[in-house]
């Protein structure tokens, strides 16, 4: 999150636009500032779209009970979806990494989302993520391999050795994804192909 940041120069209420949208990810002051006088631009109804999207993600998405993907039917499409290989779960750290792995059609299976990755220096222990309702999901042993996909970095990597040696006494396969996906970054911003060759490659822990 970007730090607060108050322009000078427009009136009252834009300037607070500006500020609200400066705090978006990825959004700069001078992106704010044209983002704000775009919307200030646009029709009403143009306006009042927008603020309903925000607000209706925020009213109707919830975790899916099953796989903690941010979904608005519980469980999710995915975990419903009759479809998917049920033997094969992809753990992931975040709800945009299964929008990557999808992109690569390179997996059949079902998913878990643990929100988040084990960082000492941020605090946030294996008991802050959703490790134990991966757990539950492993005790019916109809899964027979977990794949490994959180990011490419060392937090990453710290939480996938953890969940191998938790997950590997229960007798289920642990891989993890290839190497070969550009270290130190984001799943998310992996390219497609990279992606899905680290997937097909994946390793045993
Ligand atoms: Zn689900």
């Amino acid at each position: 999150m970007n730090e607060p940041w108050r322009p000078s120069g427009a009136a009252a209420p834009v300037a607070k636009l500006i500020e609200e949208l400066h705090r978006l990810p990825g959004v700069g002051p001078k992106g704010a500032q044209r983002l704000a006088y775009h919307l200030l631009r646009a029709s009403k109804q143009e306006a009042a779209a927008l603020a309903e999207a925000i607000l209706e993600v925020k009213d109707k998405i919830v975790l899916c009970t099953v796989c903690q993907n941010t979904t608005d039917v519980d469980p999710c499409a995915i975990c419903s979806d009759a479809g998917r290989d049920r033997s094969i779960i992809c753990v992931v750290e975040e709800p945009l990494d299964i929008l990557a792995i999808e992109r690569t059609r390179g997996h059949k299976g079902l998913y878990h989302v643990l929100h988040g990755s084990i960082s000492p220096m941020e605090g946030v222990g294996p008991e802050q993520l959703k490790i134990r309702e991966l757990l539950v999901r492993l005790r019916d042993g109809t899964v027979t391999e977990v794949i490994m996909a959180t990011n490419p970095n060392l937090e990453g990597e710290a939480t996938s050795m953890y969940c191998g040696r938790l997950l590997e006494p229960l007798g289920v396969k642990v891989t993890r994804l290839a190497r070969g996906l550009p270290m130190g970054g984001d799943l998310e911003y992996a390219d497609d192909l990279t992606l899905a060759r680290a997937l097909e490659n994946r390793q045993e822990l």
